[in-house]
């Protein structure tokens, strides 16, 4: 008689995945410990909510939803092209760019491929790549960052794609446009690179690299970007990339056709429009960066220097623990052990208020420590 197993029956990468480990959600620690008046600074959301504009969107667009969404998101994708300055059918849109990333691994990647990030580079690669059975290469990190000529190296026959995020989570390191546009030019044609800007509406304009032009120059370029952070849009789930347009035309065909939703179609369309609210996100996240570097600073802890809207904090060998107390603290941060990170933790960018409930936590954890 044969036995029923699950495991044998899954793919071979998959039996040995570890899932995602999301940021606490705010409800599971009120249940937990019984508080009220959390702050969360773990998932790098946008502190600031939903826009107004985007909510009265979505309250135009209810009484719509009993059909199905725009399969193509053609209105979506026309703003995304006059925004850049791009083409529309170089655009792929995603539940997230989380699908989009998933989408680009499925579509080029198999299970005699290899596939390379950077150590303490964003989960979703390694679990992408471990889903199809490919093999991950995680190149040793260079100040935390990515090590671009050691990248370069790992390249080899079976190579089929490069994920680089820029900055990149969770470090919020960042490489400039000179050193990116070099390591393009040494990357051979037949290695796909995707280039994960989420946190880029966080770096100075002039500092930004031209990467959505890029494309043009290097076909086997993927860019990505997302509503998640800077738009303010996480929990509808909207992101896409943009590519040339034969990639993008291979990355449809396998694309699920309703993948983003029509409120989250809508809401990112007005969302890319609200200029107001993305200046106003920036001045925050600039506001907020600076109070907590310079908490930081004051206390001798060290960190890595951040691009993004969160800053990785070194704590001490007992991350763990200070993770702990900060959550009975009812501040919620995000452990990073997972990423090679042991003595750090993770702190997104919050309103001024949330993150002094942050740091007059730390300074009572701090001050029992010493005592
Ligand atoms: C947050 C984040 C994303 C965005 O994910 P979504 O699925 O769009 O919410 C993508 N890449 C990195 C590196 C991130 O940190």
């Amino acid at each position: 008689m044969t036995i029923f197993d699950a495991k044998t029956l899954a793919n071979e990468g998959v039996r040995n995945l570890s899932p995602y480990q999301a940021g606490k959600p705010i409800e599971e620690l009120e249940r937990e410990l019984g508080i009220r008046n959390i702050v969360k600074l773990a998932s790098n959301e946008n502190p600031l909510g939903l826009s107004a504009k985007v909510k009265q969107a979505l309250q135009d667009q209810l009484a719509g939803l009993a059909r199905y969404p725009d399969a193509n998101g053609y209105y979506l994708k026309t703003c995304i092209a006059e925004k850049f300055n791009i083409k529309a059918n170089q655009i792929t849109l995603g539940n997230g760019s989380n699908d989009v990333l998933e989408l680009i691994a499925r579509t080029f990647v198999s299970d005699k491929n290899e596939v390379i990030y950077s150590q303490h580079a964003f989960v979703v690669y390694p679990i992408v790549t471990q889903a199809i059975g490919a093999k991950g290469i995680a190149v040793p990190a260079k100040d935390y960052g990515h090590d671009l000529d050691g990248m370069l190296d790992a390249i080899n026959d079976r190579t089929r794609m490069i994920f680089i995020a820029n900055p990149n989570n969770p470090t919020g390191t960042f490489l400039a446009s000179d050193a990116l546009h070099n390591f393009l030019k040494s990357v051979p044609a037949n290695v796909l690179v995707v280039l994960d800007e989420a946190y880029s509406e966080y770096v100075a304009e002039e500092d930004r690299a031209p990467s959505f032009q890029w494309v043009n120059e290097f076909p086997n370029l993927l860019v990505t970007r997302t509503f998640s952070k800077a738009y303010g849009l996480a929990g509808l789930r909207a992101g896409f990339a943009v590519t040339g347009a034969e990639i993008a035309d291979l990355l449809n065909r396998v694309r699920q056709p309703f993948n983003m939703n029509s409120l989250s179609l809508r809401a990112a369309e007005v969302a890319l429009g609200d200029t107001g609210y993305l200046e106003k996100s920036v001045i925050v996240n600039d506001t907020g960066m600076a109070q907590l570097t310079l908490f930081c600073d004051e206390q001798g802890l060290r960190y890595i220097p951040s691009r993004g809207n969160f800053l990785t904090i070194e704590v001490g060998e007992d991350a763990a623990g200070i993770y702990q107390k900060l959550l009975h603290a009812g501040v919620i941060v995000r452990p990073v052990a997972g990423y090679e990170l042991p003595r750090h933790l993770r702190v997104s960018i919050g309103l001024p208020e949330e993150n002094q409930v942050f740091i007059e936590a730390m300074k009572k954890i701090l001050a029992e420590q010493v005592g």
